[in-house]
Formats: structure tokens, sequence, C-alpha cells
């Protein structure tokens, strides 16, 4: 763990980190709610990673599971043969999946989740012999991912400008967040129900008969905790109903407890038809994702006509035994745990604490729910992820990992995060913002 004299290799994720290549903060060990750092401090770790760590670092019950993986059954294909502990990992997703998502298609991240979910929602549509719904329909500001599929029905311009076309007969929904409308609202915003109705313009607009399905997430995560309206998403379910689309919900964040429920489906009432999943699946520890699907789309592939279904989808590690059985392990500490609604329990008082942050210095809005939050600070003219930048080497200084989009802090701590704890966060968090200019 000794940092390499030469960092020239190494492609750092995203380009706009090479503003880190030259000093990287390294990070050498973990436990718990901690980072170590290269020069021993400890960094309270604010985001669960990348909102993946939901249980807290380095857990022995999930260590040893993978370490006896390891030693028994390495890899083992997922197609054409099987090994246990694949069967045995999906059976326990999905029951704890929101009612009727009966089946479980494993991949290796979240953006292969939504590929896979696209494809799935495409493929079910022809199964069932309807070849004319084509189209997907995305939001403005949703994110998910980086592969084709995603920045396709991804809202986020500058993801997939240099890509051309990418998928053809996408279209995006406007957000449901309304800037300075919900202002320091708590919860879900009152305001801007009716722009589910946006989905009923837009399907009209193309032909309700050619949209395949819609994407969202339930709560937009990497694009600043973006919350929906009350009922936006009941109102986006009966649209799908009432035209026979698809409904997808992309939970990579919001999955496995972060709202205090299992799934956002659970927390707003809704089921989707495809709910996809990654990061949280195996506390972040392994590269996994699991796409849950509604028994009636997975029988249509299995007991539909054989010329029409012709589903080649499927991944080299796909259920690889090594994931499944730390995804198993992060499932028993999450249920021994009570960490899957712990977020319910610590909802008040993380609101409490965030709120508490109202009036100082930047700060024009702040938004929670479950254990997310986030602070958008008013931009410096034309430079708008200074100020947050800012606070986040800052943070780091102190002691604390944040996470930074645009001029939008965004907080998501592990799940087994204490009432103390989460008043040292903010209280560093209000130190911050009292030193940045
Ligand atoms: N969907 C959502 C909602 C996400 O937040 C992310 C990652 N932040 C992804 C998809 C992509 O996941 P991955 O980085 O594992 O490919």
């Amino acid at each position: 763990n000794k940092r390499p004299n030469d960092l020239s290799a190494f492609w750092m994720p995203f380009t706009a980190n090479r503003q880190f290549k030259e000093t990287p903060r390294m990070l050498v060990a973990a436990k718990d709610m901690h980072f170590t750092a290269e020069d021993g401090r400890k960094i309270m770790d604010g985001t669960a990673g990348l909102w993946c760590v939901n249980a807290g670092h380095c857990r022995p019950k999930i260590t040893k599971a993978i370490q006896q993986q390891a030693a028994q059954l390495d890899y083992a294909p997922a197609f054409q043969m099987g090994h246990p502990i694949a069967f045995e990992f999906a059976n326990r997703l999905a029951a704890i999946a929101p009612e009727g998502m009966d089946h479980v298609f494993f991949t290796n991240s979240g953006s292969e989740s939504v590929d896979t979910a696209l494809k799935i929602a495409l493929a079910y549509h022809r199964a069932k012999g309807d070849g004319s719904r084509f189209r997907l329909i995305g939001r403005e500001r949703g994110y998910h991912g980086v592969n084709f599929g995603g920045i396709s029905v991804g809202g986020i311009v500058a993801n997939r400008k240099m890509f051309g076309t990418l998928l053809t007969g996408v279209d995006h929904m406007p957000h449901t967040h309304l800037p300075g409308k919900n202002a320091f609202t708590r919860g879900e915003p009152e305001h801007g129900g009716d722009l589910a109705d946006e989905l009923e313009r837009i399907v009209t607009l193309h032909d309700a008969s050619t949209v395949a399905a819609v994407i969202v997430e339930p709560v937009a995560g990497s694009t600043g905790v973006l919350i929906p309206p009350k009922g936006y998403l009941k109102r986006l379910r009966e649209i799908c109903d009432k035209h026979g689309i698809l409904l997808i919900f992309d939970e990579v964040i919001t999955g496995f407890g972060r709202l205090g429920t299992p799934f956002a489906a659970d927390y707003f009432g809704v089921v989707p038809d495809i709910m996809t999943t990654a990061k949280g699946v195996t506390n972040g520890v392994i590269p996994m994702g699991a796409v849950f699907v509604k028994k009636e789309i997975h029988d249509a592939f299995m007991n539909g006509p054989e010329h029409l279904i012709e589903f080649f989808h499927g991944y080299t590690y796909s259920g690889n035994p090594i994931a499944c059985a730390a995804g198993l392990a992060t499932l028993d500490t999450y249920q021994e745990e009570g960490l899957l609604t712990r977020a319910s329990e610590l909802a008040d008082h993380w609101a409490d604490a965030l709120h508490s942050l109202k009036g100082e210095p930047h700060v024009i809005d702040i938004r929670n729910i479950g254990l997310v939050g986030a602070v958008e600070l008013e931009s410096i003219p034309g430079e708008p992820t200074k100020r947050a930048f800012s606070a986040f080497l800052k943070a780091y200084e102190r002691g604390f990992l944040i996470r930074t989009t645009g001029d939008i802090i965004a907080l998501s701590p592990p799940l087994i995060i204490s009432r103390g704890q989460i008043d040292e966060l903010i209280d560093n968090l209000r130190d911050v913002l009292r030193m940045i200019d």
C-alpha cells in the first residue's frame, strides 16, 4: 500500500478527474465508518464510498465469505452450468424484492444492469409478438451509468454529446426538480406532481403504442439528490399501465436500505416492472449488479415461442461465485443488523442535522430523504463547481469525505452511522461552509 513513484499508467475514470491526478488523495485501508489515508489519518466516509458501502467497510462476515468462496470454487460459468450459490443468492434477493419481482438477472455493475433492463424491456415486447414498441423514455438529469444504453436514456447531455445519435427512439421527460420552488423542503415536496403528466404528453406525441419502456431513478442521486414530488411515481405507473409501457426503476443508489426501506419501490409504494440494482447488492465490495424482473416478463421469455425469443445476453461473470458469496454475506449483515430499515429510524435525526445548515454561508437549498442528503450552494458566477469543490478539499483536510456534483454537496453515509457521527459530520460541514469563499 505504498504510493508508487510513477502514477502515469492509470487512466483515472472521468476526465474531470484530471485535477486529481497530480496529487491523488490515496486511501490505503478502511474499517466501518472510516477510511485510512496514506498519512495514517482517519477519514470519515460521508458517502459510503460511491453510494455503495451500505454496511460500512471491511465487515468481517463479508470478508470471510469472500475468502472461503475464493478457496472453494473461485469461478464457474453460470450459463450451461450452474453453481448452488448463484441460485441461493437469487432466491434470497427475490424474497426481499417488491411484490411479484420474482426473478433476478446478474450483471457486474450498475451500467450493465441498465443495459440489461433496457434489452429485456425491448425484447419482452417482441417476445409477446409486439414488434412496434421500440421507443425508450428517460428523464432530464437522470443518471443511468456510462454504457451506451445508459447514456442514451440518461439525461446528462455532456455525457452523450461526443457519441452521435446513440440509441435511436429515445426521448426525455423534464425532471421533477423545480429549482427554487421546493427550497428547504423536507421529504417529498408538494409541488410538481403534475410533472408526471409530461409523460402522457410525450407518449401521445410519439404514439403510445411505439413506446417500450420508461426508465427513472426513483430519487435522482448522482445529479444532486432530486426527490420527486408527492404522487409523481404513482402517476407514472398509471400512465405506463394505461398504455402498456414497462416502467423501469433504476435503484442502483436507492436499493438496499438507502431510503429506510429495502427498495425505493417500497418507500413510494409503486412497483415497477423491472428494477436495476448494483452497488449495495454486495456492499460495494465486489463488482456486481442484479436486475429484478416481474414474473410475467420472465415467463414470456421462458414460455414464449422460440422463434421470437433469441435473448443472447449474459456476462462471463454473471452470477460469479465470489460475488454471490459476498452478496449473501452482505444480505445476512443487512438483515442481522436491521440495516434495510435503519435509515427510517435515523431519518428525522438526519433531517434535523442537515436542515440546521439552513442560513449557513452559500447554502441555497437542502434536500433529504432516508439517509441521503444534498446541500446546494450558490455558485460563483461562471464557475459552477468551484465552491463545492473547495468544500470537498477542506472537508478532506478535516478528515471527512463528501461528494460533490456541480455546486451540490451530496451525503449518503453508511447505514451503520451513529447519531453522534451524524452530528459530527454535519458540524464539520458547517465549519467548512464558514471557511470557504
Ligand atoms: N444508475 C444509477 C442510478 C447510478 O447512480 C449509477 C452509478 N452512480 C449507475 C447506474 C451506474 O453504475 P456503475 O457505475 O456501477 O456502472
